[in-house]
């Protein structure tokens, strides 16, 4: 981002006055790259934004007045954004006047988002201030989604819910009570309260976003997400749009522009020219699910030419074990690995993978032979996109990985690290043991190696009698718009004997919250507090999320006791609703679980939100040192910068820290493998006569050979494969029109289904048609603009059609996050995006919605809402994917096989049509390819794999009473 010369006309107006004097400023004038970001170039930074010493007296003039000069005080707060899972530094500009957040920006203090936000971060601001929010607890009046309200305290909401949960655990119900979420936030808060109840009741969204990934990630190292270090990057492959929208997004996409600046080179895998695609050096638009075969060529080439890091794959992969399973008839050298591996993928050919993919062989060569050459510094990223997509989709980052392992590039500077490197795990005051507890309708034994919680099969699981949910809060989560097969949802949650108390956490209406029985207001991003931290780069960091107002408050010296006293109406922030809901579940403490939120400082007492923040920041490496020297308390230190670096590039190679003395004491090591083992459980590895960490794997080393996947009866997966996906071309019957459809790719301008209260946001991305490159376009005479019907398993969808080159013909893909509804009878919320829809249902399994009214200006305090120029809300594609559990990581499968036709004469744009027994008929379909537990020993799970809140060891074995 050079400096931009004034034009003729700008120069001559900012002489005569008539526009203020931008270019005099220093940071305009700078000539050079400000994307570098040396020290001193971040010092320059720093410098033009606020001063931290100036934050509670910053004066400006008011932008909204201009051309009048007009000065405004404000007072800045920093705190985080939640319109992703990035969670980039924000500062809440406060108006010392009115007590009112005017505006967001940056926190250049933030170490991941260094002060830069994308459009999500400064449109929190419409969020707070949107029109159609939640403000008080709500009751439902009459059946459930009849759309009836009223209006109740929070005494009766907690009083309610508690007693609810109290008679579930007294009763022997722990297995009723869950906690389903979307977008998570605290690190490690729910992990402290749930265990606490002795609940296994932890449920997620994970296996439909990331598990499958994460699975194939896990296999190799026992790490389940990928840390890029991008900015030190020679080469950087990513799979689908990371620049953009992807994982981490602004944190990443600033690096892989920093790493570009610096010589390095981008590939980006998509079938779709996204603006990363567009950014990149290569882009390798490959046909939907074959991106494994594309890498397993570029293994192949690499292995062929020599451009394998030998000391790498000889200490760190378990390639003796491979050899003894796979080639009893070689000797176990290294060099027979090498040959072996290549003979292995000797049918992984460019051509080949050419054939699979459509990516030109030329370009596989070319890529191959870049990522050899750039060996530790190479970097990649997988995260939706190809993961979550496909039949075995979790062995494209299991083959992405085979790339980091080849080229010695796991955990280096300039390569990628497992992200556990690169996150911080909180102490929590009073924690609980695990639970003894394990929830079958989260993990069943059909999926044994699910990554996380089976989560959208629940409508399902509830329809075959395996359980009930007799309390069950849903938070940032909207499973009836976002999930597939929405309608199951829908039946199943309309039944009051499968869920017996629905509970919506949210700040605004959603498709979700219409069929809840209480609706509870909770904070938006500047309106409660969380610990955040992520692995966006080679370093270490946490980040404070806090209500603004409330520390604006505490800085004036007001007293708040409770964040819903400075939130609007009676807004809640959710850790305290946690904390109160637990008090209020065992108010005499008989049960033992009102101990684990007592204050860790006052003994008997009721924690406050400071003293649970404060217990954790004392525990921070390095943050109490530096916060003495500012002669504050951690807790004040973080409220005042919101943020803090715990490690700074020091996060590499940990896999070769060396084991402790004390940690050596009574180990014994493996005389073959060389692993060290401590009272059973494998705490090492010895490396060149060195006894190392290694990795959290039974071999401690990258698992090239997986016993796990031969033990769990999946031998044909037990080494990197190419899995033919469930919309392989080999399946599609093209003569019927069948083709893929994409519908994951995301806009780097919304957020799933919670962006819907951000104006700005929507005034911007409010449509989503079908992606369809002209060859396609002209084999069914379609133009822009027409209408489309596109037939899935259980249904069918009509949107129009955007004829494009930047789709690969053959595929056609819908963006996510667009087609928001409502009914007629239900409340008002998101009005910006959301369509007024008639739902009906022939009482037998089949629903049909039509969009009766699109957007449309509205009186409100908002004056922009009388000014909305958009009418077209788009359509919910969703809700007619059938579910499609890949049997190995549990993960849904999201790309489609649909059928292309033209709508019949009778059909609108919008309509919707699901048979909700069909969509059984698909779920029972896939249940048949899982391979159930138990595994060896009679277990659940494999014990060295993660689960999320795992619960104690005792209840991986499966019993039989
Ligand atoms: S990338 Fe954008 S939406 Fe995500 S946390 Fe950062 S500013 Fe917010």
């Amino acid at each position: 981002m050079g400096y931009k010369k004034p034009s003729f006309i700008e120069n001559i107006a900012e002489k005569i006055g008539l526009i203020p004097n931008l270019h005099k400023e220093a940071y305009q004038e700078a000539d050079k790259s400000m994307m570098q970001f040396s020290e001193k170039e971040l010092a320059e930074m720093y410098k033009n934004f606020p001063p931290p010493e100036k934050w509670d007296n910053w004066v400006e003039y008011d932008p909204k007045v201009w051309p009048k000069k007009e000065k405004k005080t404000y007072q800045i707060v920093p705190t985080t954004c939640f319109n992703c899972e990035s969670a980039c530094g924000l500062t809440a500009f406060i108006d010392k006047e009115t007590n009112e957040v005017k505006k967001f920006e940056g926190n250049p203090y933030h170490p991941a988002s260094r002060g830069r936000n994308c459009a999500k971060g400064p449109a929190t601001i419409n969020q707070i201030h949107d029109t159609d929010r939640i403000l008080y607890p709500l009751k439902r009046k009459g059946k459930r989604g009849d759309g009836e309200w009223e209006r109740i305290s929070w005494d009766e909401a907690l009083d309610t819910v508690a007693a609810r949960i109290r008679k579930a655990l007294k009763e022997d119900r722990h297995n009723e009570i869950a906690y389903h979420v979307g977008r998570p936030g605290h690190e490690g808060f729910m992990e402290w309260v749930l265990p606490a109840w002795g609940i296994d009741g932890h449920n997620s969204h994970t296996n439909v976003c990331s598990s499958g990934a994460r699975f194939g990630y896990n296999l190799w190292y026992g790490y389940d997400r990928p840390s890029p270090d991008h900015a030190e990057a020679k080469f950087i492959l990513l799979i689908s749009a990371h620049l953009e929208s992807g994982h981490y997004f602004n944190p990443h996409a600033q690096r892989i522009i920093e790493g570009k600046m610096n010589g390095a080179k981008l590939a980006t895998m998509d079938p779709r020219l996204s603006n990363t695609a567009s950014m990149s050096d290569y882009w390798m638009p490959s046909y939907p699910g074959t991106e494994a075969a594309v890498m397993l060529a570029m293994a192949l080439i690499i292995l062929q030419k020599g451009l394998y890091n030998r000391a790498y794959l000889e200490n760190w992969t378990n390639w003796q074990e491979f050899l003894k399973a796979l080639h009893p008839e070689k000797e176990v050298t290294f060099d027979n690995y090498i040959q072996a591996m290549i003979e292995t993928y000797s049918e992984f050919t460019p051509e080949y993978a050419e054939h699979e993919s459509g990516v030109k062989a030329e370009m596989i060569k070319e890529v191959a032979v870049k990522i050899g050459e750039a060996g530790e510094r190479f970097a990649s990223h997988n995260w939706r996109s190809a993961g979550a997509s496909n039949l075995g989709g979790w062995a494209v980052a299991r083959c992405l990985h085979f790339l980091q392992v080849l080229t010695g590039s796991v955990g280096t500077k300039g390569g990628t690290s497992p992200n556990a490197w690169n996150k911080f795990h909180p102490e929590v005051p009073h924690p609980a043991k695990p639970q003894k507890k394990w929830n079958e309708l989260h993990f069943p034994k059909e999926y044994p190696l699910a990554f996380f919680e089976m989560s959208f099969l629940l409508p399902h699981f509830l329809k075959e009698g395996r359980g009930k949910m007799d309390v069950y809060f849903t938070r940032v989560f909207n499973p009836v718009w976002t999930y597939p097969d929405g309608f199951s949802w829908m039946e199943a949650l309309m039944d009051e004997s499968k869920f017996g108390c629905h509970i919506a956490l949210t700040p605004t209406w959603n498709e979700t919250a219409f069929f809840a029985d209480l609706v509870l207001p909770m904070g938006l991003a500047s309106e409660r507090h969380d610990l955040n931290s992520y692995e966006t780069h080679g370093g270490t960091w946490i980040a404070f999320r806090q209500p603004v107002l409330r520390e604006a408050a505490r800085r004036n010296g007001k007293k708040v006791k409770y964040t819903y006293e400075v939130n609007p109406g009676e807004v809640w922030e959710e850790d305290e609703f946690w904390m109160e809901l637990t008090w209020r579940i065992d108010p005499d403490g008989s049960m033992g679980i009102r101990k684990h939120v007592e204050s860790p400082y006052r003994p008997g007492e009721k924690i406050t939100i400071e003293e649970y923040y404060q217990y954790i920041f004392e525990r921070v490496k390095g943050l109490p040192e530096v916060a003495k020297k500012e002669g504050l308390t951690e807790f004040a230190y973080m409220a005042k910068y919101g943020a803090f670096d715990i490690e700074k590039g020091e996060s590499y190679k940990k896999n070769e820290h060396l084991l402790s003395k004390e940690a050596l004491v009574g180990s014994e090591v493996d005389k073959v493998t060389g692993v060290i083992r401590k009272n059973g459980k494998e705490i090492g590895v010895m490396i060149e006569g060195k006894a190392m960490v290694g990795f959290p794997t039974p071999s401690r080393k990258n698992e090239f050979y997986s016993q796990t996947m031969v033990d769990w009866n999946w031998p044909e997966y037990s080494i990197p494969t190419y899995i033919k996906s469930h919309i392989h071309n080999e399946v599609l019957n093209k003569a019927n029109n069948e083709y893929v459809l994409v519908p994951t790719f995301r806009l780097p301008t919304l957020i799933h289904s919670r962006s819907g209260n951000a104006k700005w946001l929507v005034e911007i991305s409010n449509r989503n048609p079908i992606w369809m490159h002209p060859l396609d376009a002209d084999k069914f005479g379609f133009k822009t603009g027409d209408l489309v019907k596109i037939n899935t398993d259980i249904g069918y969808f009509i949107d129009k059609v955007w004829v494009t080159q930047s789709m690969k013909p053959g595929v056609i893909a819908c963006s996510h996050h667009i087609g928001r509804w409502k009914r007629e009878q239900d409340e008002n919320g998101n009005r910006w995006a959301v369509n007024t829809v008639k739902i009906e249902n022939n009482g037998d399994g089949q629903w049909k919605m039509r969009t009766i009214a699109g957007i449309k200006p509205y009186e409100s305090g908002d004056k922009d809402s009388k000014r909305i120029f958009w009418k077209d809300g788009g359509v919910h594609q969703n809700i007619t994917h059938a579910v499609h559990p890949d049997p190995i990581s549990g993960m849904h499968t999201w790309h489609q096989r649909i059928r292309i036709e033209k709508p019949g004469k009778d059909e609108q744009y919008g309509d919707i049509f699901v048979d909700t027994n069909k969509a059984h008929e698909v779920y029972k379909e896939w249940l048949t390819m899982t391979r159930p537990a138990p595994g060896p020993g009679g277990l659940r799970r494999p014990l060295w794999f993660k689960r999320a809140f795992r619960p104690d060891e005792s209840t991986f074995k499966i019993t039989t009473d």
